[in-house]
């Protein structure tokens, strides 16, 4: 059966954008960002975008830019074309039937879903997911320069500008004295009112971990996200700890969700809509979370502006988000691929009240930036 609004097609397409500065994380260093835009189009003419984004490549996760845009158009557009686009549950259902993880991808997929959904509703993405809570979202900042006099500058600049006052420090890299070192040297240099908190990426092991949350807690430093690998490892370093322990690389989906909340192996889950497959399972890790008593935090997988207000559409409806979110993926780059920027101000970013996502691409940005259109760049200026 033909379905009255069928989807007609969808379209991946992988933007390279630069990036402020150098992201230095445990696992990697990032000189620019890379995201797969999935545009789809439906037979009553609206359009809806998704986005898909890595963090380096293949270094963080198992999928990279490059395989999100294969994945879609080789697998999950075919699976979708001509079917109904108002039933976005039953459309990535199918999906889930014919296509083995890959969350990333289904998650760009089913973000385009929603926003032409949303658009044809004429309400806001946040409407149809129930509702908001919330019109502005709190957004921590990641300090991840490397180098401790750079941090401290840039922080300080977040604090005056009123963009950010809780920072994230990305650490791993270097031995443990080294880093713990780094991290005081930056929480000293900070007032009061600002808060820090560290990422180790899983770079540590167990018996170190311990020790050195430990050493964390006593210069101050509120939170320390995901310091080994794994749901086991992970329960015993909270337990040893006098401060929060966040999971995030151990969450990829609602029932990894349950497994750590059944073995409390954290007191906060970095909630990834990407990681997590896409924003309705997300939202499944936010009730896994709830009902645990786990707090709740917005995280980032550094996406672009479509990938972050996707997110924050969702984080809208969360009644407690005690430890805010990192929503900050657009201030990272120095390209705007919007016509109009998201909001950023007073230590929050502002929800859009359009319909669906409440953002538009800015095409001629789109066209600038394209991979595919990067090797022939004289002939595209002669046509
Ligand atoms: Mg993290």
């Amino acid at each position: 059966m033909t379905a009255d609004i069928s989807i007609l097609a969808i379209e991946a397409i992988i933007l390279d954008l630069p990036i402020m500065r150098p992201h230095r994380l445990s696992m990697t260093t990032m000189n620019r960002q890379s995201m797969t835009i999935v545009r789809v189009r439906c037979s009553d003419g609206v359009e809806g975008v998704g986005e898909g984004t890595t963090i380096g490549g293949l270094a963080y996760g198992p999928e990279s830019p490059e395989g999100i845009k294969l994945t879609i158009d080789q697998y999950i557009a075919p699976c979708l074309i001509g079917a109904d686009a108002t039933r976005i549950q039953l459309a990535m259902s199918k999906v889930g039937k014919s296509v083995k993880g890959n969350n990333f991808a289904k998650c760009a997929v089913e973000t385009a879903l929603l926003d032409a959904h949303a658009r044809r509703l004429n309400v806001p993405l946040s409407e149809l997911l129930g509702g908001r809570q919330r019109d502005r979202l709190p957004v921590a900042w990641t300090l991840a320069s490397g180098d401790a006099g750079r941090d401290v500058a840039e922080a300080q600049q977040m604090l005056d500008l009123k963009r950010h006052k809780h920072f994230k420090i990305k650490i791993g890299r270097k031995s443990i004295e080294e880093d713990i070192g780094h991290v005081a040297q930056i929480r000293k240099a900070l007032t009061d009112n600002a808060t820090v908190r560290v990422d180790v990426n899983m770079a540590w092991r167990e018996r170190e971990a311990i020790n050195a949350v430990a050493a964390l807690a006593d210069i101050g430093c509120i939170l320390v996200e995901q310091p080994v690998s794994g749901i086991a490892p992970l329960a015993r370093v909270a337990r040893a700890s006098s401060i929060a322990l966040m999971a995030d690389e151990a969450l990829v989906g609602p029932q990894s969700a349950l497994e750590a909340a059944s073995e409390r192996a954290a007191d906060v889950f970095s909630i990834k809509i990407e990681q997590a497959g896409g924003l309705f399972a997300a939202w499944q890790v936010i009730a896994v979370a709830a009902a645990a008593g786990i707090g709740i935090y917005g995280g980032t997988m550094l996406e672009g502006p479509i990938g972050t207000i996707a997110a924050a559409h969702l984080f809208a409806g969360v009644e407690d988000l005690q430890w805010g979110t990192e929503l900050f993926g657009p201030l990272l780059l120095t390209e705007e691929i919007l016509t109009e920027p998201l909001v950023y101000r007073d230590f929050e970013l502002e929800l859009p009240d359009g319909p669906g996502l409440g953002v538009t691409l800015n095409e001629a940005a789109i066209d600038r930036f394209r991979r595919d259109a990067q090797p022939v760049p004289n002939l595209r200026m002669a046509r």
